[in-house]
């Protein structure tokens, strides 16, 4: 059986040491002091390692299961649902005006770690749920807020998207499910959704579907699609549920991963449904959740490589095999253990740096999404949705990358289903699917936000890196193994933007390059947290820290990614700086 023991001392580091979150000057935040924040990142792990994580390996290896229409959860998933709800998990950074505790997303965010990284499955439910309260929140009227917000926020009914058609997922302007009006203000909604996360379980008493549709006559395209309300069970006026909706799961999809998660075909059948927001602005209602919903798929990323990290780290010191090359370190015993081999080191080197520089960045992204909302900050917003694809993008990546080189440390008891680690590397390969493949956020990226408002915002985050650079050099320690290898990394980041705006009327060049440059800047923004963190752990430790173990620990594993990871930039320079030649060189029929 798989272990998993919430990182709380690493989350309250990045909360504290790195973003000083009680020392902002935004609202909610005071309150965010070191005591409250370990009250609730300990009780969020307590639940994750003692609620969720059995429940992992029994959602992988029983499923959801459908029988006459009725798709059946896991065994205990029904539980440990109610306690999430009970506890008021589900509700933290939620409006208190429709039941939330109105806590800053930076703190649901540290308190989601633990839960996705416990039960990443399990985890959707109400992940989806938050999605669809979010939207509703920022689009819906007032009558709807009323309606469904305070069930959404206990999560006594969940939420899901519906993007998805089988014909159309990248390409939304292509879809099909048509919204007819009603006299009464309604739509009658028809068509067909795939890949319904959420789509239908047995876990609560409606399910709030919010459905991308076209209002016939409308504009073609992307231009047509209107966003709307569809429940599983339409809403009586004194908010009991009334008639079932015209709305049905086709059937469950057999999937690769998260098998604890209900992925369903749903079908429309002129079911009733309310517009939310203006017609024909569908997108846009989307678009103001997607900072958040693809920020909690990049935590989705490097939450199943920490997992996967923390069970590779006890198998290789449990394991015996070969010698330390230096000396045998357990002479006593048969064999040395697997954690004495600078390649199994190097291996977990990778894996705990990423996902230590990952944290850093999710939670930086969310704080500044905090700034963004909270304090209508537009050069927060600006960098946010700068960021997004990184997160999104980068984070999922290498999330599945050290998910199996964690894998990679068991050897072929790695591949074998009995020790849970394919279950990490499986789940976490879809999201770099779903949420927007990561081609996309790429293409998102380089095509979109590296120009968005001029420009500023790329140009901002290279003045932040220099002027963070620049206020620190005299600090020899940071200088020497931090800051310059950020200045390099900083630079190549730099060329590759100048390339492509070199390029401008070569656009096979710029989006030949678009991967690299995301990860190039993944890169750079983890070399920038590690530089941040690393200055913030040196002055812990000369302000007298007694766990000087843990603040070492931390620079040192700083260290590793500055001279192992960040030298990446360099690389991906290169083949950017190719352009789209040799990409495109072959003939369609020549592959
Ligand atoms: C388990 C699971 C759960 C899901 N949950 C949901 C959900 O809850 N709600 C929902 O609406 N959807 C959901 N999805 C759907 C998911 O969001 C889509 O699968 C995803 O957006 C990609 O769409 P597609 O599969 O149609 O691939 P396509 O759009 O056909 O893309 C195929 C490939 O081509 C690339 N590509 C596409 N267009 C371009 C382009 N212009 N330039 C370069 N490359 C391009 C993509 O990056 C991708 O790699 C889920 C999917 C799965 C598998």
């Amino acid at each position: 059986m798989p272990i998993y023991n919430a990182p709380t001392k690493d989350i309250q580091f990045v909360l504290h040491d790195l973003l000083k979150v009680s020392e902002q000057d935004i609202p909610g935040f005071e309150d965010l002091d070191r005591d409250f924040t370990s009250a609730v990142v300990e009780e969020a792990g307590k639940v994750a390692s003692e609620v969720l994580h059995p429940l992992n390996v029994v959602g992988d290896t029983e499923g959801c299961v459908m029988e006459n229409g009725v798709v059946r959860t896991p065994t205990g998933f029904k539980d440990a649902f109610q306690q999430m709800k009970d506890g008021g998990w589900t509700a933290m950074d939620c409006d208190p005006e429709y039941g939330g505790q109105g806590l800053p997303y930076v703190m649901h965010t540290a308190a989601q770690e633990p839960f996705v990284s416990a039960n990443m499955a399990f985890n959707m439910y109400q992940g989806l749920t938050h999605g669809a309260y979010s939207a509703i929140y920022a689009h819906g009227s007032d009558e709807q807020k009323q309606t469904y917000l305070p069930k959404l926020t206990t999560c006594e009914w969940t939420g899901t998207m519906n993007l998805t058609e089988p014909h159309c997922g990248t390409d939304l302007g292509l879809m099909r499910t048509k919204a007819v009006p009603n006299d009464d203000g309604s739509f009658k909604i028809s068509g067909q959704k795939i890949f319904i996360s959420a789509g239908e379980h047995d876990m609560a008493d409606n399910i709030i579907h919010l459905v991308l549709a076209k209002i016939q006559g409308g504009p073609e395209g992307i231009k047509g699609v209107s966003l709307f309300i569809v429940p599983k069970f339409l809403v009586n006026d004194d908010g009991s549920l009334g008639a079932r909706n015209g709305v049905s799961c086709g059937k469950i999809e057999e999937k690769m991963g998260i098998h604890g998660n209900s992925t369903c075909v749903m079908n429309y059948d002129e079911a009733t449904g309310f517009l939310v927001g203006e017609e024909h602005k569908g997108m846009r209602a989307m678009f103001t959740m997607m900072n958040e919903a693809r920020l909690g798929v990049g935590l989705q990323g490097y939450a199943q490589a920490e997992s996967a990290y923390q069970n590779a780290v006890a198998y290789a010191n449990d394991r015996l095999q070969g010698r330390d090359v230096t000396g045998a370190k357990n002479p006593d015993g048969p064999a040395d253990p697997l954690i004495v081999h600078p390649d199994i080191r190097r291996n977990l080197m990778d894996q705990k740096s990423f996902v230590e520089g990952a944290r850093a960045f999710t939670y930086w992204g969310a704080y500044l999404i905090d700034r963004a909302h909270k304090n209508q900050d537009a050069d927060a917003d600006g960098l946010i949705s700068l960021m997004t694809p990184v997160i999104k993008g980068f984070l999922t990546d290498k999330g599945f990358e050290y998910a199996t080189a964690a894998q990679q440390v068991y050897g072929g008891h790695g591949y074998i289903e009995e020790w849970g680690m394919s279950q990490y590397a499986r789940d976490a390969r879809i999201a770099m699917i779903y949420e927007g493949a990561n081609g996309v956020q790429a293409l998102d990226l380089v095509g979109r936000k590296l120009a968005l408002d001029g420009g500023k915002h790329v140009m901002a985050f290279f003045e932040m890196i220099k002027t963070f650079i620049k206020e620190n050099e005299g600090n020899e320690a940071l200088n020497k193994d931090f800051l310059m290898p950020l200045k390099a990394a900083s630079k190549d980041l730099q060329a590759a933007g100048m390339y492509f705006m070199q390029n401008a009327t070569k656009p096979n060049n710029a989006l030949s390059g678009s991967y690299d440059f995301m990860h190039m800047m993944g890169h750079v923004c983890l070399g920038l947290m590690w530089a941040r963190m690393a200055k913030a752990a040196m002055e812990a430790l000369e302000n007298g820290a007694s766990d000087t173990a843990f603040y070492e620990t931390k620079i040192a594993t700083g260290r590793y990614y500055m001279a192992r990871q960040l030298p990446a930039t360099a690389m991906h320079l290169a083949r950017i700086n190719t352009g789209g030649d040799t990409v495109m060189a072959l003939e369609a029929a020549n592959f």
